[in-house]
């Protein structure tokens, strides 16, 4: 087999090497059903045990508490910007955006149909390049609820830690660093995120939500874009995305294996430090987006002189076998998306590959 690439994508994104094989191992004959996967019924026991330990997998990982129900949707993040106002924001309404990002501002756009979103605060003015400081932000008690994105995919953002919002429920994008460090779940009202980053494969959105919050829920919605539609049906309500699911419970299993999740978010530290220090000691070659104590441990942002020279970094990088290093085509410049399942050697090659590009080029 070709190795493994050095695989840097931003989403979909790189998968345990171990989960893969043994979702190959499975594939045609999943646990001695004679069926993969993907042809059992969602109405079987054989799939509902894999249903049900994906769920447990999550809570147990997370942590998470009792009040909150754990959903399986479709639909991606980008469904979540629509349905969390839809169910909790009503005309003439308010809920409060910190805008860090496009993710964010996009989540702001879609709230705008129905309800009246402000924000908080954002990081827009300084180019994305930071996570507001808490003591920066004021909650008003009336409003519906706050929402953040924990991990700027984009500009390589993170924040660190979260804001207290007593009362109003806070919402947090998380598609793009759940799972990579522990969280208290009970800070948040709701947490959402696409799998395909450090979850699994795309396909299946986890939302993660308190059972207070889904009785403030808006009556009139559409059932299929209802919280409680699924919640009441432990996602089942309808055929979920079964085999995406399967894939996701493997994922999780691989953590718990790695040692859950704080052994998870050392390494992902250790793993991205070797490339910011590399840009660190560059004397300015190559220089980071992010401002340093807002930089994310998931999306490591670089730019270099001009971006002639970062075409050629580019090219030859992705002649060397590095894959995804390309920032987001909104705005340019280069992205090393270090996920959990990226391994420490592809973070040390990309340092050895980028320290050898300057040694030639300046
Ligand atoms: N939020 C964040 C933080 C993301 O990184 C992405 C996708 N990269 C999205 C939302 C959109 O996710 P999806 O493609 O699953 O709709």
């Amino acid at each position: 087999m070709k190795q493994r690439a050095y695989n840097f994508n931003a989403g979909p994104s790189a998968l345990p090497l171990a989960v893969l094989e043994k979702a190959q191992k499975e594939f045609v004959d999943f646990q001695g059903t004679g069926m993969s996967v993907m042809e059992l019924s969602h109405r079987s026991a054989a799939y509902e045990e894999v249903h049900n330990q994906a769920i447990a997998r999550l809570r147990s990982l997370l942590s998470i508490p009792d009040q909150y129900e754990v959903l399986f949707l479709q639909g991606g993040a980008s469904l979540q910007f629509s349905m969390i106002p839809m169910n909790f924001l009503s005309s003439g309404q308010k809920a409060g955006y910190i805008t860090t990002g496009s993710w964010s501002e996009k989540a702001f756009k879609e709230a705008e149909l129905f309800g009246e979103p402000y924000h908080i605060a954002s990081s827009k003015e300084n180019h994305y390049r930071d996570i507001p400081a808490l003591s920066e932000l004021t909650f008003n008690e009336q409003d519906a609820y706050i929402h953040l994105t924990s991990n700027n995919t984009i500009y390589g953002t993170q924040w660190k830690e979260f804001p207290q919002t007593e009362n109003v429920p806070l919402i947090a994008d998380m598609s793009s660093d759940i799972l990579s460090r522990p969280i208290d779940v009970s800070q948040f009202g709701l947490i959402y995120a696409g799998a395909q980053k450090n979850l699994g494969p795309a396909g299946v959105t986890v939302v993660i939500i308190h059972k207070d919050l889904l009785e403030k829920a808006n009556a009139e919605v559409p059932t299929m874009l209802k919280y409680s539609t699924h919640a009441k049906t432990n996602s089942l309500f309808h055929t979920p995305p079964t085999f995406g699911i399967y894939m996701l419970g493997e994922v999780l299993r691989w953590v718990e294996e790695q040692g859950g999740l704080d052994v998870i978010s050392q390494k992902n530290e250790k793993k991205a430090n070797i490339i910011y220090d590399t840009i660190d000691h560059s004397n300015g070659f190559y220089y980071g987006h992010a401002e340093k104590d807002s930089r994310s441990l998931m999306n490591i942002t670089f730019r270099l002189g001009s971006e002639e020279l970062e075409k050629k970094f580019l090219a030859e990088a992705k002649e060397a076998g590095f894959v995804g290093l390309n920032g987001h085509r909104s705005v340019g410049g280069c992205r090393a998306s270090a996920y959990n399942a990226v391994p420490r050697e592809a973070c040390e090659a990309l340092s050895e590959f980028m320290v050898e590009f300057q040694r030639k080029n300046s």
